[in-house]
């Protein structure tokens, strides 16, 4: 079978056309054969991993899912494409349906998204995730879900949301300080559009007394924040059940496929105060968040990954 390429991104001939552009993205689209992946690694206390799209159009310069990357270019220009699996929705319903069916009263447990962000901007237009979830809660018990972002489009969803018995919502703030979040992840929101999204979020579920979700807020990798900006971030962080902090993914491990991408560590270098002894930093960071946020679930690395 021929294998796909993308127009723009071809080695060979392409095979499959640029459908729109959202901004100044490629979108393609494609048919996924299956939707639901096995979990490994990092997140394999789920059954599933479910990542609605391939690419990432917020592109954040660490992002080790870029190593995943249909082809080389492609990684390189990590952030300016996605691909839209057009039949999730369908291929999810019979997966599911399988699952129910041989593992009666049981419910999966699965974590939305491992290697692309499921509310990044083109879900605003697309609602491929809100499709996903559409069916999701066509099973009972629902699936015991996870989702992993970084957008306030997720508020979008609060009426299917609140429908889930058992959700985690991971709200990726890798910093506390705007400055440094524009270095190492240009195109995403803001940290206070972030923040707000997890206020609407819990008023709005209190309001509409659905089931109440957890909230992690997942600071990794753990990024500098200014010591000036401190004190404001822990404050707004108690809105969390749970905290998360991680360092970087090794940059230099060839047995990682999913490593740090090289940009990063261009980036690093402008916070010297910060990097010349990272571990020291991480420790500090760490040892503020339990001394001054003392009624919150403090987690490292994949211990914080999991729903409970
Ligand atoms: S939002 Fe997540 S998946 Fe998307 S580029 Fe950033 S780190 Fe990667």
């Amino acid at each position: 079978m021929a294998k796909s390429s993308y127009e723009s991104y071809c080695l060979h001939t392409p095979t499959k056309f640029v459908k729109e552009k959202f901004g100044d993205i490629n979108v393609y689209t494609q048919n996924a054969k299956s939707l639901l992946t096995k979990a490994s690694g990092f997140i394999d206390a789920y059954d599933f991993t479910l990542n609605p799209y391939r690419g990432c159009q917020y592109g954040c310069s660490y992002c080790y899912a870029a190593a995943f990357s249909p082809n080389a270019k492609m990684r390189q220009d990590w952030g300016k494409w996605v691909i839209i699996k057009e039949n999730a929705a369908e291929i999810l319903d019979k997966e599911l349906n399988k699952w129910y069916s041989k593992n009666y009263n049981q419910y999966p447990t699965i974590y939305m998204s491992s290697v692309t962000d499921p509310y990044q901007p083109i879900e605003s237009q697309h609602q491929l995730t809100r499709r996903l979830l559409e069916v999701m809660l066509d099973y009972y018990p629902t699936p015991t879900l996870v989702i992993q972002t970084r957008s306030p489009i997720i508020t979008r969803d609060i009426d299917y949301l609140q429908r889930f018995q058992r959700l985690r919502i991971n709200m990726s703030i890798p910093t506390g300080s705007e400055l440094v979040r524009r270095d190492f992840e240009p195109r995403s929101p803001s940290i206070k559009a972030r923040l707000n999204a997890i206020a609407k979020f819990k008023n709005s579920i209190e309001h509409l007394k659905g089931f109440i979700p957890k909230i992690s807020i997942t600071i990794t990798p753990l990024l500098p924040t200014f010591p000036g900006d401190e004190s404001g971030f822990f404050e707004r962080l108690k809105i969390a059940d749970r905290i998360v902090i991680q360092g970087f993914h090794p940059s230099q491990n060839r047995s990682l496929i999913a490593s740090t991408r090289q940009e990063t560590e261009e980036i690093k270098r402008k916070y010297p105060w910060w990097y010349d002894d990272e571990k020291l930093s991480y420790m500090q960071f760490k040892k503020k968040l339990i001394s001054q946020l003392p009624d919150i679930e403090i987690k490292e690395g994949k211990d914080g990954f999991g729903y409970a």
